[in-house]
């Protein structure tokens, strides 16, 4: 039997990823995929975008394989992780059923995520249930891999201690049948939540503050240039101001070279630094991380039948876990009331 620690990790396929899940989980998964010592499950969950798109599913459609893309290029590998469609997984919506019976509406609606959200997409006189419940599905993707860590950013925090709860109620109601997870962030307080490129929320594929991983080199340096810096900072010998500036927020989430960026934070500071030289340098990073990206990603672009393909495989597999997950808790909550000849010429059998 396999005993290595199963991750399970996934991304809303509402549009392509970006630098935020880059730092937050994409980079995380690939460290931890290629020691060797875990079981990664990769999800695109594309039930999860229908919860608050359901008039577009056009769009989860599209945008499924730009994700599975962004995967690729970043480095998972097919052969090492199991990146698979939630959709084609529906023993994830029949344990939903399950955990939303353990779960108090008063409980989802102090999920701060949750409530930001709902405020974002100005939800609060037309929320769908199924966007409100997505916690509880989200809880329903975990267990049912037995995940025991899952590398997020930091906005999945709440999610996490959400499924950790509904563990523990299940097992303490039906016995020891569910794995309680834990939450894998980056070590760096910028990482955990990237801002968008207008320096105000979180970079957001719905907000559309978003650095792509797909972004040509151009689209890259226009997007960097057009950063906010500091407002005051309007002469090159003013001194400027480190702190909320967008560039040095980015500089320190990208720049490995931490005794250049402290010399570049002291010269701003004290002025004769301009903005110009700061972008480009920023830029320059940047597209250093990203060119291997992007190429990796053309290579994968010119055989999309072969994506498909990782995307069907990884979804058999994931299939055949979760189905023995679903059979464990049926039988856990007792209601697994026939075996499998129910409807043969024997007839059922009580188990
Ligand atoms: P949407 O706007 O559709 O919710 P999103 O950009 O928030 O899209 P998700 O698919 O919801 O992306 O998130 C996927 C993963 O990426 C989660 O683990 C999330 O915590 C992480 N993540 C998303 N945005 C950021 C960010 N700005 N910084 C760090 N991690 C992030
Ligand atoms: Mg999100």
């Amino acid at each position: 039997m396999n005993d290595k620690k199963v991750i399970l990790t996934g991304d809303r396929p509402t549009g392509k990823l970006h630098l935020g899940h880059y730092v937050g989980t994409l980079k995380n998964r690939v460290v931890l995929q290629n020691t060797g010592e875990y079981t990664p499950y990769i999800m695109v969950a594309d039930l999860q975008a229908l919860t608050d798109n359901a008039n577009n599913p056009q769009k989860i459609r599209d945008s499924l394989i730009e994700v599975t893309l962004d995967y690729l290029a970043v480095g998972i590998e097919p052969t090492k992780s199991t990146i698979f469609l939630q959709s084609q997984i529906p023993e994830l919506a029949e344990l939903t059923m399950y955990y939303m019976n353990l779960v108090t509406v008063a409980r989802l609606q102090r999920n701060p995520t949750v409530k930001a959200e709902i405020k974002q997409k100005s939800f609060e006189k037309s929320l769908p249930v199924g966007f409100f419940t997505y916690p509880i599905s989200q809880a329903a993707d975990i267990t049912a891999f037995n995940a025991k860590y899952v590398p997020v950013g930091e906005d999945q925090l709440p999610m996490i201690e959400q499924t950790r709860e509904i563990v523990r109620t299940f097992n303490s109601l039906y016995g020891e049948t569910l794995v309680e997870p834990e939450a894998v962030l980056p070590d760096s307080e910028i990482c955990k939540r990237l801002p968008g490129i207008d320096g105000k929320e979180k970079m957001s594929k719905s907000l559309g503050n978003g650095i792509y991983l797909s972004d040509d080199a151009d689209t890259v340096t226009q997007k960097v240039m057009s950063m906010f810096t500091d407002p005051n900072h309007i002469k090159v010998e003013d001194p400027g101001n480190v702190e909320d500036n967008t560039v040095f927020t980015y500089l320190d989430a990208f720049c490995s070279d931490k005794v250049v960026l402290d010399e570049m934070k002291t010269h701003y500071t004290r002025g004769g630094l301009g903005d110009m030289k700061v972008k480009r340098c920023l830029n320059d990073i940047l597209q250093a991380e990203l060119e291997p990206i992007r190429k990796r990603r053309a290579e994968y672009e010119k055989n999309l039948a072969e994506v498909y393909k990782i995307l069907l495989e990884g979804s058999l597999r994931a299939k055949s876990v979760a189905a023995d997950t679903l059979s464990k808790v049926r039988k856990a909550i007792g209601i697994e009331y026939f075996d499998q000849n129910m409807g043969s010429s024997q007839g059922g059998r009580y188990v």
